[in-house]
């Protein structure tokens, strides 16, 4: 009986999710924490394991480069994202994958949330919480219902956390938009999260009367949403 079960597990196919692809922000500095630079590692893993591909800033430096040379490497496709004026190759190193060249980063960030299925972000500096900010505020407006993942390794985004609490306290967050960003401590955990997530929040903008097309240069309204 105990080998029939046993069959039955190697029998099983691979792990499929319901993303093809996820963006993935993250530091173009690897973190003086090594745990950092591990979750990154753990996290291409689990990308790699579900047959999801990777969806990125386009630079080789820092966790970017962990995340996206490791996925490559893994055999999923990886799509860059890079603004030309950071192409040169000692800004963001030499990329792997796929490189798309847009003309700047409005339009980066916009490229990159229309690939993706979901988000995660790693931790990162600036860039990192601004890309995470915008796909949060655009999933708050309705703009998509892409869920949002933060991978909160050693605790590193527990102040960003409690500063949205403290907005959802004071009012400036609706409490059903506080659950559009899903967190874990660690890939495995966030990427179960991520396959279970149902949006709650109801958006003000419909995905479908949301028209950036001309301020973002795509010929389709709902791109982004998809
Ligand atoms: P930061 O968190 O400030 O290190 O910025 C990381 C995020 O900003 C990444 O997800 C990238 O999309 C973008 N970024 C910042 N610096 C670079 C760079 N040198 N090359 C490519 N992308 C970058």
């Amino acid at each position: 009986m105990e080998n029939q079960q046993e069959q039955q597990q190697q029998q099983l196919p691979a792990m499929r999710s319901r993303f093809r692809r996820v963006c993935v922000f993250c530091g173009s500095s690897p973190g003086r924490n090594p745990s950092y630079q591990l979750a990154a590692l753990q996290l291409a893993k689990e990308l790699v394991e579900r047959e999801i591909d990777l969806v990125y800033g386009g630079g080789s430096i820092g966790l970017m480069g962990l995340v996206s040379q490791a996925v490559y490497e893994g055999g999923r496709h990886v799509l860059g994202v890079i603004p030309k004026t950071l192409m040169p190759r000692e800004i963001t190193g030499e990329p792997v994958g796929e490189v798309k060249p847009v003309s700047g980063m409005h339009q980066r960030k916009a490229e990159m949330a229309r690939q993706a299925d979901a988000f995660i972000a790693l931790p990162g500096g600036y860039g990192t919480l601004e890309e995470l900010l915008e796909v949060i505020t655009w999933a708050q407006l309705g703009i998509h219902d892409k869920p949002v993942g933060l991978l909160n390794v050693d605790g590193y985004y527990n102040s960003l956390l409690s500063f949205i609490d403290k907005a959802v306290d004071e009012g400036f967050v609706a409490p059903a938009a506080r659950h559009i960003i899903v967190s874990a401590q660690n890939a495995h955990d966030l990427m179960v999260k991520l396959e279970e997530y149902e949006p709650q929040h109801c958006g003000v903008a419909s995905k479908l009367s949301w028209e950036m097309e001309q301020q973002l240069g795509y010929t389709i309204k709902s791109d982004i949403a998809r």
